[in-house]
């Protein structure tokens, strides 16, 4: 299990990391080195002791990190503009556009009360408001529309 770790560590974003991390179980995870001094090269921190605890403690405490990548970000949604851009990414930002054209030939209107029963999670400098695109996933197939692929 170790050596499988440490070969896939290098291909996973911290976000993935740790999400690996909670469903295989945190005793098989924190005893690889390798991953924990991967986890604390990839935030920058020199400083900390390189455990996956304190990489965790960092990514969920921090105002300023992306819970993705871990980069920093300002950004309220504690997500970097690349990882919300990332296509099917697990922190996808959607917008309105975007959801018409995700779902294209589904009915205007059931894309509007779609996202008039979410509430937007960001806000564009132009205005347009953003959405996770799980969670527009999650109602869209409720309504029984599946994405269209492309
Ligand atoms: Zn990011």
């Amino acid at each position: 299990m170790e050596s499988i770790l440490e070969v896939l560590a290098d291909y996973l974003t911290l976000g993935e990391l740790f999400r690996l991390r909670r469903a295989i179980g945190t005793r098989a995870f924190d005893d690889v080195p390798h991953v924990a001094d991967l986890a604390v090269r990839r935030l920058g921190l020199v400083r900390m002791a390189p455990t996956l605890r304190n990489v965790a403690l960092c990514m969920t405490t921090s105002k300023h990190r992306c819970r993705e990548c871990g980069a920093r970000t300002q950004r309220a949604v504690l997500v970097c503009h690349s990882c919300a851009d990332q296509k099917n990414g697990y922190f996808e930002l959607i917008s309105r556009r975007g959801m018409a054209l995700r779902w294209r030939g589904v009915r205007a209107g059931t894309i509007r009360r779609a996202y008039s029963r979410l509430s937007p999670s960001s806000v564009r400098a132009t205005g347009e408001f953003l959405y996770w695109r799980a969670a527009v996933d999650a109602l869209m197939t409720s309504y029984g529309h599946a994405p269209v692929p492309g």
